[in-house]
């Protein structure tokens, strides 16, 4: 207040014209960005009206839809090349392989884009095509492969990985698994979360699919004293960091097995079936390397129901169209305000925009295929189980 009261002071000495002070005018525009990379990161934290309402919590979202490659995987991509050209093995030039049918190949196109790289990304041929044409859009090369299991040669996955090792010296194979430049990433995430809401939240609830979001961003709230009494609410709670897990996953039963810290054999196990789940980009059936270093307290399970009515239910109440894993998210969100209580503060992750999931997620047609066309209506969140 003291600020504004000596802006209107130095206003009218100079005989501004814009006299009175608007609500926008209060001094807490962004900074310049620096080029691209500078539109990466540093999102807003929305605070959900309805859900807010509805649960007598704060739920709060990150807005990562609003990266400039529109998902939370631009903060990945980009620390993946930054780190790699930092240490040299990425120069101008080359070429960088990603095996993704997800957002991560877009990131990496886009970053790729502004560094003079090279991108190459393979993705089962049963993905959608949209995906396909975008990347191409963007200038990456895409190579479609037929949909294999891991342990196969022919997986999207070591296609990448054999493709980077055929230009030694001057192609980086991204490996959003078990790279811990993804893990890195988020600890900024945990940050900007830690300081927009100056510490003052209780819980934070996201799904796993690399497992780099929970992994970062629990690491980084957890270092922050977790005894601390938060807030003006003065509550005890701990922050707490809870998993929210899609059907086909096992990630839900290793939390509760309380199983997360030791690594598990990789070797064999299976990726996600897709068809397990309506949801993209979360659940997985392999501890890997950055959801081994996730410090996760609780888990819960979320259905495709209860996803795609979250997602109409933000459509409808707020004006708010996410992606599927952004839904899911959000049902755990609620599910962890019940779980906590009224008046506390729940931090959750908006991953994409609902424009990346127009063939399935949001495609009546397909959802009707499914038997999943979302029957609820109103604000009451009678949907979440
Ligand atoms: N949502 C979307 C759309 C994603 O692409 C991903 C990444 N696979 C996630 C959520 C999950 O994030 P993370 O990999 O950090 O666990």
């Amino acid at each position: 207040l003291t600020n504004q009261v000596l802006q209107l002071l130095l206003r009218w000495r100079r005989g501004n014209p814009l006299f009175v002070l608007q609500p926008w005018d209060d001094g807490s525009c962004r900074a310049i960005a620096d080029g691209l990379e500078g539109l990466i990161g540093d999102t807003p934290l929305v605070r959900i009206r309805s859900l807010s309402e509805q649960t007598g919590c704060e739920i709060l979202a990150k807005a990562e839809m609003l990266n400039i490659g529109g998902s939370v995987k631009d903060r990945v991509a980009l620390e993946v090349v930054r780190e790699a050209m930092a240490e040299g093995c990425l120069k101008p030039g080359g070429l960088i392989t990603e095996g993704t049918a997800g957002s991560t190949g877009v990131s990496l196109a886009v970053v790729a884009a502004g560094r003079g790289c090279r991108c190459r990304i393979s993705m089962p041929d049963d993905a959608a095509a949209e995906k396909a044409e975008l990347l191409r859009a963007l200038g990456a090369d895409v190579r479609r492969v037929r949909p294999v299991s891991i342990t196969h040669p022919e997986h999207f996955v070591n296609v990448a990985r054999r493709e980077a090792l055929a230009e030694p010296g001057s192609a980086l194979f991204a490996n959003q698994f078990e790279n811990l430049a993804n893990f890195r990433a988020h600890l900024r995430t945990g940050c900007e979360i830690w300081r927009q809401t100056r510490g003052r939240l209780h819980a934070f609830v996201s799904g796993a699919g690399t497992g780099g979001t929970i992994a970062g961003v629990s690491s980084y709230l957890k270092s922050q004293d977790p005894r601390i009494k938060v807030g003006d609410v003065r509550a005890t709670v701990l922050i707490v960091v809870m998993l929210v897990d899609p059907p086909g996953s096992s990630l839900f039963n290793k939390v509760k097995r309380g199983v997360l810290y030791a690594r598990e054999e990789a070797e064999g196990k299976r990726l996600r079936n897709p068809f397990d789940t309506i949801t993209e980009g979360i659940g997985i059936n392999r501890i890997t390397a950055n959801f081994s270093l996730a410090k996760v307290d609780d888990a819960f399970k979320g259905s495709d129901r209860e996803a795609v009515e979250m997602a109409a239910y933000l459509l409808h109440n707020d004006g708010l169209f996410v992606g599927s894993s952004a839904a899911m998210n959000c049902v755990g969100a609620v599910k962890a305000a019940r779980a906590l209580g009224k008046g506390h503060t729940i931090v959750t992750v908006l991953c994409d925009g609902g424009q990346r999931h127009l063939s399935k997620f949001h495609n009546p047609e397909y959802l009707a295929q499914q038997g999943l066309v979302p029957q609820h209506t109103g604000r009451d969140l009678s949907f979440v189980e």
